[in-house]
Parts: C-alpha cells; sequence; structure tokens
C-alpha cells in the first residue's frame, strides 16, 4: 500500500513537472491512478533488464515453476484483486472405505460467493449415500460410470445410468444417490449453487434415521421395536462399499416401472452434443436453461483450447464465474476496475475464479489442448465479447479512444469467436 502511495505521488509530481503547472486541481485522484499504474510497467520493464527481478533468497521452486506468471507477473499486472486460483489438489481429502471426496469452496477461495466444487471418487459398488441439501447440485462425469437416482416431491422416480462427459443436476431438497459401477466405478466433479457449500453438511438418511426416537420410528414406518432397535447400521455411511446394482431396467421395472417414472429428466449427455461453436482454435459447448431445462441456477461452457489458442477478452454481465480445469494448462489474465489486473497459471484439478463483469481471457499456453469449464450461478451462459463491440461502434468513436486507424480496426474479428487460433 505505501509503495503504491510514493509511485503515485512520484507519477503526480513528475507529470505537473511535465505539464509545467503546479496546480494540485489538475492532478484529478482518476488522472494520479493512471499515471501510477504507467510509473509501475516502467519500472518492472526497467527491472527486468537488470538485476532488480533476481530473487536470490529462498523460493518454492515447484510452485514457480507451474505459475511463471504469478513469480513474474506481465508488467500490465497492477494492484490486487483478490483469490483467483486455488486448487483441488490443496485441500484435505476424506478418504473413506469406497471412495474419497474433496471440496473447493468460499472457506479457501472466498472471493467465490456463487458456487463451490466437489471433486469426488467412488469404486465400483460403492455409494454417495441416500441425502439431500440446501443447494442445487450440477454435475460433469469425469471418468468411468455411475448410477444415479433422484426423486421428485411427488413420489415420482428419476434413474439413469451415466458415464464420462454425462451431467446431471438434482434440485435443491431433492432426495438422491450416486452409484460407481463396473469396472472401476467413476470419479465426477459436483457444482453447487452456495458458495460456502460443503459436502460434510448435507442431510443424510442415515443420520436421519439414528437421530430419530425410536417410538416415532416405528409408529412412522409400522415395524415392530424389535425391527427398529437394529435399524442403524452405521451412524454416517455417507460413502461406503455396497454390492453391484442391478441393471437399469431391472433397477426401474423393480421399484413399478413406468407409473413411477419422473416426467423430468435429469441428466443430460453432453458428450454426444455437437459444440455450439467451433473455430480452428477449439470448441465450446454451452450447456443451460435453453438445452438443458432442469438447472434454473447453474449455467456451464465446457471450452477447449489448442496449443497457443485464446479465449477472447469478454465479460460475464449476468454472474461471476467459476471454473474447472480438466486438462493441460493456459494462463488467464482478469482486468478489473482502479486499473487493477493479474495474471494467474492454471492446470488440470485447478480452479479459477472470475469476478462479475471483469474482462479476461484465457490463452493456452501448454502444447496439448486446455480443457476447462466455465461455471455460472444463472440461469443461462451470457457473454460480451469485447472484438464484438469494438467492431459495432462507428469507428470515429474507436479511434478517439485506442491509437487505431479505420483499416486496422477493420481487422479486428467483427463477431464474437469465442476461440481465437493462435
Ligand atoms: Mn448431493
Ligand atoms: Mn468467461
Amino acid at each position: 500500500m505505501s509503495d503504491q502511495n510514493e509511485s503515485k505521488s512520484a507519477a503526480d509530481l513528475s507529470r505537473r513537472n511535465f505539464l509545467g503547472v503546479s496546480s494540485t486541481a489538475l492532478a484529478t485522484a482518476a488522472f494520479a491512478g493512471i499515471t501510477a499504474h504507467a510509473q509501475e510497467m516502467q519500472d518492472t520493464r526497467k527491472a527486468e533488464k537488470d538485476i532488480s527481478v533476481s530473487n536470490p533468497g529462498q523460493e518454492n521452486k515447484p510452485l514457480l515453476v507451474e505459475n511463471p506468471s504469478s513469480n513474474m507477473p506481465p508488467p500490465t499486472d497492477h494492484g490486487d484483486i483478490g483469490p483467483v486460483w486455488y486448487s483441488f489438489d490443496l485441500v484435505h481429502k476424506r478418504v473413506e472405505e469406497g471412495g474419497w471426496t474433496h471440496e473447493v469452496n468460499s472457506i479457501v477461495l472466498p472471493t467465490s460467493k456463487d458456487l463451490a466444487g466437489v471433486n469426488m471418487r467412488l469404486t465400483a459398488g460403492s455409494f454417495r449415500e441416500l441425502h439431500w441439501h440446501t443447494a442445487d447440485e450440477w454435475a460433469i462425469m469425469l471418468d468411468g460410470n455411475a448410477r444415479v437416482t433422484v426423486m421428485n416431491p411427488d413420489g415420482t422416480m428419476f434413474i439413469d445410468d451415466v458415464s464420462k462427459g454425462d451431467l446431471w443436476l438434482f434440485p435443491a431438497g431433492f432426495p438422491h444417490s450416486i452409484q460407481g459401477l463396473r469396472p472401476n466405478g467413476c470419479e465426477f466433479l459436483l457444482v453447487f449453487d452456495e458458495g460456502d457449500f460443503s459436502e460434510d453438511g448435507t442431510f443424510l438418511l442415515s443420520e436421519t434415521i439414528a437421530h430419530t426416537p425410536r417410538n416415532m420410528l416405528a409408529k412412522n414406518f409400522g415395524l415392530d421395536k424389535e425391527v427398529i432397535a437394529k435399524l442403524v447400521r452405521k451412524e454416517e455411511l455417507y460413502i461406503f462399499p455396497a454390492d453391484l446394482p442391478l441393471s437399469l431396467a431391472q433397477d426401474k421395472a423393480a421399484i413399478g416401472g413406468q407409473r413411477v417414472e419422473s416426467p423430468i429428466k435429469y441428466t443430460f449427455k453432453m458428450a454426444g452434443m455437437a459444440p455450439t461453436r467451433k473455430t480452428p482454435g477449439g470448441e465450446v459447448r454451452i450447456v443451460d436453461s435453453r438445452n438443458f431445462p432442469v438447472p434454473k441456477n447453474v449455467a456451464a461452457a465446457l471450452v477447449t483450447l489448442k496449443p497457443g489458442a485464446l479465449r477472447e477478452l469478454h465479460w460475464h454481465p449476468n454472474a461471476s464465474e467459476w471454473q474447472f480445469w480438466l486438462a493441460g494448462k493456459g494462463r488467464m489474465t482478469i482486468i478489473m476496475n482502479e486499473g487493477r489486473a493479474r495474471t494467474m497459471d492454471f492446470n488440470a484439478n485447478d480452479v479459477g475464479f472470475v469476478p462479475r463483469v471483469a474482462t479476461h481471457a484465457i490463452e493456452n499456453t501448454g502444447d496439448t489442448d486446455c480443457i476447462f469449464l466455465e461455471m455460472f450461478k444463472a440461469d443461462q451462459f451470457v457473454d460480451v465479447s469485447l472484438n464484438n463491440w469494438l467492431r459495432r461502434l462507428p469507428p470515429e468513436a474507436v479511434t478517439a479512444h485506442v491509437n487505431l486507424n479505420q483499416e486496422q480496426i477493420a481487422k479486428i474479428p467483427s463477431e464474437k469467436e469465442l476461440v481465437i487460433p493462435g
């Protein structure tokens, strides 16, 4: 903070000298902020040419190698925009017989108030036990196969099998389950529409049974007290091994077939979906209430960038963005108001966060495809393209703001590309 103040006043002075006026009235806070930033950029560039950026003391080498943009930020970075990165590889992993779970929520990424994520593994046959919760649950299968069930409040039941690339949405309060299938169970990502959501805070069938007075249970179920006394297998099952289920058709028939079948389909096969947008730089699949009507509060875009490609400069008017990185590596710059900007590197299993309406771009810095999810607490995916905007303005208006002539402006893509080849 004091560094910033120092460079601010230094920039102020040099500006007044340059103008040959001493009036402090001219030194508005906004102008001082911009010149301070220009000074910082100059200083960084100078420092890069001498030994000023050297770091002779201790350093966490693996972390620095993984995060070059944090170690030596581009000179355009400035100030502090709060945390925008975390990784599933840094949070506690709850390991149980049958699988494991870990979560990135506002405890570790406090800027994300809208969404939280859970990454879970279930071995073949193992259950994430029957439960429900206060948040909507959006999910994508990352590997393997699972059987999912969810019941509507009217008693109709949805059962389906999901595999890699499939999505599901379980509405808040609707009881559901997930069970790993052959050959190797599954691993999936859950996204909840509450930033402080925790998988430890769900409502479990096992706890519900364990904490209801026995006479109430006996009356409720119409069962003998001797049966009730032995009802609790374990106070909290959470994740536990079980036998593999019957076939989907057998399970559906066993519970009453079409008579009890849910009229709503809670799963979505994203793997079979054609890209919403495909360019030589990659592709984007947008899944929101327009093509998967069940999620009312969660919209998603699965982005694939080829090496060198750029997810173009854009922002989202309706929500902040919570990212999950599935593959490859890249770097994202987020540009905020007051001249603040931050560049961070991302790898598979990382989580990114972009504040609402903040401009951002993502570049594939690896030599393989980089794949990430852009998630929003919104019914629709909405983004504004900077290119698109500049090309919709009268060229004179653009020239008045940036040093480009009409010919140069005409080279900027006029439509929203989403993904620009490298
Ligand atoms: Mn759940
Ligand atoms: Mn975005």
